[in-house]
């Protein structure tokens, strides 16, 4: 897939925080670095990333709060974040696990293995199957997959196949910016030319037929498209 991925780095010491973005810029990452629970709650909300990097012992909002609140909001429940604790603090690197920490690295750390963590997450992440049957209930949007229905409000909607696929596809990754790239790999094998243009008119057509849900559809300028309920 093309772009590079976008790691934030949540770290009160800015030293570690110097460190690790090195090394994540050098293997070709894009980074934004945190220094409080309160900062990183802020850029979560206004930017996509693929991965974060959360030290657990952060002055004011701690990291397992930051790690339960990014886990408890469906736009990014599905992020990866890889805590970063004391070493010997078990109790923290469980409370982090439960809270929906992915994995954990213990300080001090090389850096040659956080990077190979991170490699690893983000390769298990991409490797997760959109799950096709997920029947998807979003109160006034429902979508039931086996049986290819859609309604709004209760009321059923029409939609072709491929607009079927793209919908379930969205609202079952809520927040998720996915590509035209993403799309069109998805639809292949409908009845469509498939190309960046035909997924534009693809959608304008969605955005149509879910009348006052079509702002659900988000267009993420030269990217491609977002499901924001
Ligand atoms: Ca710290």
């Amino acid at each position: 897939m093309n772009g590079k991925k976008n790691i934030l780095i949540v770290e009160d010491e800015e030293d570690i925080l110097k460190l690790i973005e090195i090394h994540l810029i050098k293997e070709g990452f894009e980074v934004t670095g945190a220094q409080s629970g309160e900062q990183a709650i802020k850029v979560i909300k206004d930017n996509v990333f693929d991965l974060i990097i959360l030290d657990l012992m952060l002055p004011g909002i701690d990291g397992i709060e930051v790690c339960k609140r990014i886990k408890d909001d469906a736009a990014t429940k599905e992020l990866p974040i890889i805590m970063l604790t004391a070493k010997g603090e078990e109790n923290d690197i469980i409370k982090g696990l439960e809270s929906g920490a992915d994995d954990y690295i213990t300080k001090p750390f090389s850096p040659k293995v956080l990077i190979a963590r991170v490699k690893t997450v983000l390769r298990r992440q991409e490797n997760t199957p959109y799950n096709k049957d997920l029947v998807i209930n979003l109160g006034k949007i429902y979508i039931h997959p086996a049986k290819h229905e859609v309604l709004l409000n209760n009321r059923p909607l029409k939609l072709t196949s491929a607009e079927f696929k793209v919908l379930h596809l969205l609202a079952s990754k809520p927040g998720w910016v996915l590509t035209r790239y993403n799309i069109i790999d998805e639809i292949r094998g409908e009845d469509y030319a498939v190309t960046d243009r035909s997924v534009d008119v693809l959608m304008v057509g969605l955005r149509k037929k879910l009348g006052d849900f079509g702002s659900y559809v988000e267009t993420v300028r030269g990217v491609g498209y977002r499901f924001q309920a």
